[in-house]
């Protein structure tokens, strides 16, 4: 196996496979290395593809090309309690026109389709190879090992792309070995097999459309929440929870996902469907604050490597942060070879691309985001005010009415305390 390249990337995810591409297209002789048998085997998410306008140079008809499953035009966001559900519907023609906002994708065909298209570029993809260290040479990385024999492969450019837990950013010392689990999520997903016109009809759907809801207080005092997305012919149904809070409660995620699944309000959504399989991934939830470096000599780090996530409950973001990190930093890596400059300094452009892009002016703008998500009184309380009031407006009993301001302080009051929502407005206001 040849030996030698101009650039090595770890990790044929999104952000990977979107630097292979942008390096493999401009020329540079690149080797994508994948620890799967195919690249997205070991993947999983939600999930929705947000537009990746930085893949739209490479496929300016990428909705035509990328296997995708439905376009979203339904955003929703439901608050539940045991008994009830409040749902709030984001329905808009203009996400049924192309460029569509967002998509449901299944991982294994997506991340398979990207890395075969920055093979076509010319990108060598090596899958079932494990990288296990990076090699230094003169302080600089110049390569890395695998697990394979003799599979030391040697480039003046690695990119860490292998996701979340990044062995090769942890290797080259850009970040810490240990994580802190107040950063660390855990998503649990459940993939049902449904007949299409039984999603349409049920989600009111048609053709290729699409519908993603969030969900808030399902997980049984868990800080998290739920997703349900559908796709062309089955529906993606799983829960985001906080590490620490998860572990604190001694539950387990599989446990309360399948609680969930049967909860009255989701047990009809899907009826006859049949389970296809479970999975579990983590997320970097700390987005901003939990950040490696990202530059090192003769390093880069991009995707969730990097945390580039951002989780603020209304959205899980990730995918066009990792394919536009992999493109920048795949751009950053054509200058160095022009300049033929690969220390940190040479590839600091790498930082300020993403500076001037929307990763870093997106994770920095909600770093706050986290924190606000460790208030425990959104997954309880805040679901329960919500469903009381409605329960109150559309109850007609014989008892005399209050007017909404008397009913909103009265269920603030009780759920959740002036003091405290007060707190929370401002906390919500600062971070979102
Ligand atoms: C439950 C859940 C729901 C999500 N929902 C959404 C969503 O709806 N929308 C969204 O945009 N994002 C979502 N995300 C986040 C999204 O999945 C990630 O941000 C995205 O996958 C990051 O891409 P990546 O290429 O950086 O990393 P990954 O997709 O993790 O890819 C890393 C690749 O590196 C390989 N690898 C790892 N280690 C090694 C090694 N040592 N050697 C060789 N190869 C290695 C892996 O096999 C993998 O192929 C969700 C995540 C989870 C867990």
């Amino acid at each position: 196996m040849k030996k030698n390249f101009d650039a090595i990337v770890v990790g044929a995810g999104p952000a990977g496979s979107s630097a292979a591409l942008t390096m493999a297209k401009a020329g540079l002789d690149v080797a994508l290395l994948e620890r799967g048998a195919f690249p997205g085997e070991k993947n999983m998410f939600g999930g929705v593809l947000h537009r990746l306008t930085a893949l739209e140079e490479f496929f300016p008809d990428f909705w035509d090309q990328a296997p995708l499953e439905r376009h979203i035009v339904k955003k929703g966001l439901t608050f539940m309690t045991g008994e009830a559900t409040f749902n709030v519907n984001f329905d808009t023609q203009a996400s049924d026109r192309t460029p569509y906002n967002g998509y449901t994708v299944h991982r294994p065909r997506f991340d398979r389709w990207l890395a075969e298209e920055a093979q076509k570029a010319g990108a060598t993809l090596i899958t079932r190879t494990t990288v296990d260290d990076v090699i230094r040479e003169g302080g600089k990385i110049t390569g890395v090992t695998t697990l394979r024999d003799g599979g030391a492969l040697k480039a003046p450019i690695v990119i860490a792309a292998d996701g979340v837990l990044s062995l090769t950013a942890e290797k080259a010392g850009l970040r810490r070995p240990k994580f802190d689990r107040s950063h660390m999520a855990i998503g649990v997903k459940a993939l049902i097999e449904m007949p299409k016109e039984t999603i349409d009809e049920r989600f009111g759907l048609v053709r290729d459309q699409g519908a993603s809801t969030e969900i808030v207080g399902c997980t049984e005092g868990v800080r998290g929440g739920a997703f349900l997305y559908t796709n062309y012919d089955a529906l993606s149904l799983g829960l985001v929870l906080h590490l620490g809070s998860l572990a604190d409660s001694g539950k387990t995620p599989y446990d309360l996902l399948n609680r969930f699944m049967a909860q009255p309000q989701m047990a009809k959504l899907l009826r006859g469907g049949r389970l296809l399989e479970y999975s579990a991934h983590l997320v970097p939830e700390g987005g901003y604050e939990m950040m490696p470096e990202l530059v090192g000599d003769g390093i880069m780090v991009a995707g969730d490597a990097a945390a580039m996530c951002i989780v603020t409950g209304l959205n899980l973001e990730g995918i066009n942060l990792a394919a536009q990190s992999g493109v920048l930093a795949g751009k950053a890596a054509l200058e160095a070879h022009n300049s033929r400059d690969f220390t940190k300094s040479g590839l600091s452009i790498y930082r300020r691309m993403l500076e001037e892009s929307f990763v870093l002016k997106d994770l920095k703008l909600y770093k706050r985001a986290p924190h606000m998500l460790h208030n425990d009184r959104i997954y309880t309380s805040y679901p329960e005010l919500v469903c009381g009031i409605m329960d109150e407006i559309y109850r007609i009993d014989g008892n005399p009415k209050s007017t909404m301001t008397q009913l909103l302080m009265r269920a603030v009051k009780e759920k959740v305390g002036l003091k405290n929502a007060l707190a929370d407005v401002y906390s919500g206001w600062r971070s979102l």
